[in-house]
């Protein structure tokens, strides 16, 4: 039996695939440090976990509207109108059951079959893979090294066109941690700005921010929230992930269809969850922001650190948790490197390509990991390149 044609277009994420692998090495009794996982180390805040429990003990465990419970939509409303100054209600908030529904209902909503989407190439793989299960065309934009990371702006020029549907942006970046400057944000609301064109704005890193780097949203542009659908979630900033609790910051206009649109998918968001999520929003915020320091902690030690490899040249993140350094003077493909990391050194890492073709050449490493494990990690990466490196100028030498 044929399955529909747009199933062909899923695939799986490198993340699991080299997970499954290095989880396998370990069932072979091999010693694997991972650096693959994109998720804090840290446990949900207590008084979030509490107020989820009591949620399920206060018989918390039905349906509630698909739009999510009214504390939660006002409390994500509130935080959202204070981080972006622009006064946002609950009426323009839907709550989702994780960012990925987020991001699928964006899409969902705006994307159809043949419309062309500009997404950030490296970027987080969920996107070019709904974009072509809704049937549009992916239109990847390079993210430069020497711009934070930003969109290669030349071809973002080029390439946006009376077509241009729908423009993905993720700030602070998945896979590469860096932060879109603000003359970039504002030139891409330039260009959009009264087109027929919407901007996903996917901001779940937004709250992981280190050395007061300066943080802009599209939606804090003049005119520009009726054309933004902000994607956002508590995965990351609260220890989250296996919660699923996220949301999408729309237009009011358009909020019934993302109504339906949950009625008709997902139903509703868990309840406790939702009234965890509420704990997390109006509760202390300090256990996030403790976690955001030593995120800032490692990465200090992390970076320099790779740097130190002959031959790794890695550029300082700016937000999330991720380091993605450039090895492309190893002449290998970064899928090889990885290979070899995950065989030879036991430290698993993703390839830059897992991300996307303009990821080739670098490496995605989370330090999302306590540092002795990191600092062993990166000891282990450091012996192998260095051993790599040898043998490659050796075997230049000897074919010269
Ligand atoms: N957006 C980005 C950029 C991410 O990195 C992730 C998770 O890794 C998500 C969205 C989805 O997060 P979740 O579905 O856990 O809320």
């Amino acid at each position: 039996m044929n399955l529909a044609s747009r199933m062909s277009t899923l695939a799986a994420e490198g993340a699991y695939a080299v997970l499954s692998s290095a989880q396998e090495l370990e069932r072979q009794g091999k010693s694997i440090i991972h650096l693959e996982i994109g998720q804090p180390d840290f446990a949900t805040p207590a008084h979030i976990v509490r107020a989820g429990i009591a949620a399920l003990r206060a018989g918390k465990t039905r349906y509630t509207p698909p739009l999510g419970v009214w504390e939660l939509r006002e409390a994500i409303a509130k935080q959202v109108s204070a981080a972006r100054g622009k006064e946002t209600s609950s009426g323009n908030i839907a709550v989702t059951p994780s960012g990925k529904t987020a991001i699928f209902a964006a899409l969902a909503a705006t994307v159809s079959a043949g419309d062309e989407v500009m997404y950030p190439d490296p970027g987080f793989p969920t996107y070019r893979t709904l974009i072509e299960f809704f049937g549009g065309k992916g239109v990847p934009v390079p993210l430069v090294e020497s711009n934070h990371f930003s969109f290669d702006m030349r071809v973002f020029r080029k390439k946006f066109t009376r077509k241009t549907k729908l423009i993905i942006l993720n700030s602070p970046s998945n896979p590469t941690g860096g932060v879109i400057p603000k003359r970039d944000i504002e030139e891409i609301a330039d260009t959009v700005k009264g087109r027929s064109c919407w901007v996903m704005s996917d901001e779940m890193y937004s709250r992981m921010l280190y050395d007061n780097t300066p943080y802009a949203s599209i939606y804090s542009v003049p005119g520009m929230q009726k054309q933004t659908i902000i994607v956002d979630g508590f995965s990351k900033t609260y220890a989250m992930t296996g919660w699923r609790l996220g949301y999408v910051v729309v237009p009011e206009a358009i909020i019934d269809r993302i109504d339906y649109l949950l009625t008709h998918t997902v139903g509703c968001t868990a309840a406790f969850v939702q009234e965890a999520g509420v704990a997390a929003l109006r509760g202390p915020q300090k256990a996030s922001e403790a976690m955001v320091k030593e995120f800032k902690k490692r990465r200090n030690i992390v970076v320099p650190l790779l740097n130190a490899i002959p031959g790794v040249r890695c550029p300082v993140p700016d937000g999330a948790f991720y380091a993605f350094p450039n090895i492309s003077s190893f002449n290998k493909s970064s899928k090889e490197i990885a290979h070899y990391l995950l065989h030879k050194a036991g430290v698993a890492v993703l390839a830059g390509s897992d991300f996307g073709r303009y990821g080739e050449g670098y490496l995605r490493i989370s330090y999302a990991a306590k540092l002795p494990i990191l600092e062993e990690g990166i000891n282990r990466m450091r012996k192998a390149l260095e051993k790599l490196r040898t043998s490659n100028k050796t075997c230049y030498s000897s074919s010269e």
